[in-house]
């Protein structure tokens, strides 16, 4: 008669399941001794934000409005030198006035969520980086790209919804140019050490009209036009930059809520 010897390792098997079992079993019967309450989180307790805009373009109740179509009280010449944002406002809009220069916020801002809306030329001219071409500077260092991108053909990296020259966006949501078009943007501004090396770099999320175009990306430094970007310690707020490429591209409806840590 055959003798049935159970190996070392079906035994060893047998109780690994065992305490597997048992483990299991505990914890959910830990589970199940709690009460509802004790996963329940009550502060802090959100503050309270209208949100507006369903039937209207309102803002929200706490957001900084930086452009409601009535003045440019909140921007001025991008030269620095305090001199006015010489851009044509008309009606609910403001124009780029080509040759007048870029503009930028009187205020700094460090991280926020920006909304801004923006409209390429109807009348087409030019191609490529020469047609509808604008941008939105955080910071004024990083450019997300504003360009007609109603087929036109363009390097990805420098077409409309780019981070230019380091992020493609992950779609193209153009619409035909003469429509209006918005960017809903969460930026996370980049983090110094003390001896000024990089401690965390900025990153960056873009809806190009409602639709994700930049998943929190990591950016690798101050926009550069020619050559790589790299890091260079800056304030922790500095002015938002539209900028001036040439081409009368109108904006409207710009506020922005600033995020804290
Ligand atoms: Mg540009």
């Amino acid at each position: 008669m055959k003798k049935i010897v159970p190996s070392y390792v079906s035994l060893l098997s047998f109780l690994l399941c065992c305490i597997v079992f048992v483990n299991v079993s505990c914890a959910q019967e830990g589970e199940q001794d709690m009460k509802p309450e004790e996963t329940e989180v009550w502060e802090p307790v959100p503050e309270k934000v209208n949100p507006n805009g369903l039937n209207d373009k309102a803002p929200p109740s706490d957001a900084v409005v930086l452009f409601d179509g009535s003045d440019l009280d909140e921007w001025e010449s991008a030269e620095g030198d305090g001199s006015p944002a010489e851009w044509d406002i008309s009606g609910d809009h403001v124009t780029v006035a080509p040759g007048a220069g870029s503009i930028q916020t009187r205020r700094g801002f460090g991280s926020v969520q920006l909304h801004i809306e923006w409209r390429a030329p109807e009348e087409i001219e030019g191609e490529g980086q020469g047609r509808g071409n604008s941008g939105v500077f955080l910071q004024g260092l990083y450019e997300l790209q504003v360009l007609d991108s109603y087929n036109n053909e363009t390097y990805s990296n420098g077409m409309a919804g780019s981070i230019y020259k380091q992020h493609i966006p992950l779609a193209n949501a153009a619409r035909e140019p003469g429509q209006w078009q918005s960017y809903d943007i969460v930026y996370r501004a980049p983090e110094f050490k003390e001896d000024g090396s990089l401690e965390s770099p900025a990153r960056i999320t873009v809806f190009w009209n409602g639709v994700l175009v930049q998943d929190d990306v990591e950016l690798e430094g101050p926009t550069e036009y020619i050559g790589h970007p790299s890091y260079e310690a800056h304030e922790d707020k500095l002015p938002i930059i539209l900028q001036d490429h040439s081409n009368p591209v109108s904006f409207r409806n710009i506020w922005l809520r600033e995020l804290g840590e």
